[in-house]
């Protein structure tokens, strides 16, 4: 069946209106400067206009590093595959940090292409970066005797498992540490690259909320992609099981057609049903809906989290 599936109203949304649109307009303005990548701008996503423009200290954004081509390819992404990227910029995370710190964000989100060519797979970068940015906000902090400090969320590749490399990372001084299952069981060899695994990204998670218990994980599933009810149910309570604290639900959309086909739009009502059964099996926040990406609002939502 090769009929292409209407677009339902839901998901016909305008991105950057309503009250947030003055603050969303002066961060847009900020970063043009600033020479970063954003995953909000480069995905065109939805969210922009409320993550960017989010109350005080918990504006939130998605920046990308370690470059814009990746070794896997997984099919529902449009990140540049190769087995040979350019090499790393070494000045990268102190730079990437300089201008997230002038930024004044609340909330960033570290994300970056999997870099399985490289000897450590990028992980020294990453803690870099985290390590630049608690310090650059410190001093912010400290300089202008007000505001709070930046909290910082990585949202990783699963380092093939390797226990050291998730370590440098993890131990980087990061608030929350983010890896993405992205489907069911069943489906991830048909949805993810090869050398990605169900298993091996749970482990991930695992691994990390034991050998640093105050650390919140989190993970995202996109929905969509032809999974059943009662795998969407099984995955959580596998995510449950590792004490995985977050877990977010959103719509699989393809990026070109060359990419994986949408099997299905799940309706508004199906993500609120699988928002309740999250909460029910106790994570300590669940975030699901047509639009949510794995960041969406991340910083007003975590920090929510915190006061409840
Ligand atoms: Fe895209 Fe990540 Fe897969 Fe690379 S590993 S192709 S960046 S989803
Ligand atoms: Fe950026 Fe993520 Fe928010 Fe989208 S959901 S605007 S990518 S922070």
């Amino acid at each position: 069946n090769k009929k292409k599936l209407p677009k339902p109203r839901w998901l016909k949304i305008d991105s950057t209106s309503g009250e947030s649109r003055e603050n969303y307009e002066r961060l847009r303005d900020t970063v043009r400067g600033l020479g970063l990548a954003t995953v909000c701008e480069e995905a065109r996503c939805p969210n922009i206009g409320e993550c960017w423009g989010g109350k005080e200290g918990a504006a939130t954004a998605t920046i990308m590093i370690m470059g814009d081509t990746c070794t896997r390819a997984c099919r529902f992404c449009s990140i540049k595959t190769s087995r040979a990227p350019p090499p790393l910029d070494p000045e990268e995370p102190h730079k990437v940090a300089r201008a997230v710190t002038d930024w004044g964000l609340g909330y960033v989100v570290l994300t970056s292409v999997d870099r399985d060519e490289l000897d450590d797979q990028g992980s020294n970068h990453f803690a870099k970066t985290v390590q630049y940015l608690k310090k650059y906000s410190a001093e912010r902090v400290a300089e202008r005797k007000s505001g709070k400090e930046i909290l910082v969320e990585c949202l990783t590749p699963d380092f093939r498992g390797d226990k050291d490399l998730i370590r440098t990372v993890a131990g980087s001084g990061l608030d929350v540490f983010a890896h993405n299952i992205e489907t069911v069981e069943r489906l991830t060899p048909h949805v993810r690259d090869r050398r990605a695994g169900y298993r091996q990204s749970l482990e991930v998670l695992r691994f990390v909320k034991e050998e640093f218990p105050r650390l919140v994980t989190k993970t995202s599933v996109m929905l969509g992609l032809g999974e059943t009810q009662d795998e969407v149910v099984q995955t959580m309570r596998d995510c449950r099981e590792i004490g995985l604290d977050v877990i977010t639900f959103g719509q699989y959309l393809r990026p070109t057609k060359g990419h994986l086909p949408i099997k299905a739009y799940v309706s508004p009502e199906e993500f609120a049903t699988y928002k309740e059964i999250a909460q029910e099996m106790g994570f300590k926040f669940v975030a699901s809906g047509p639009l949510v990406r794995s960041s969406y609002k991340a910083g007003e939502l975590f920090l929510e989290s915190m006061i409840r």
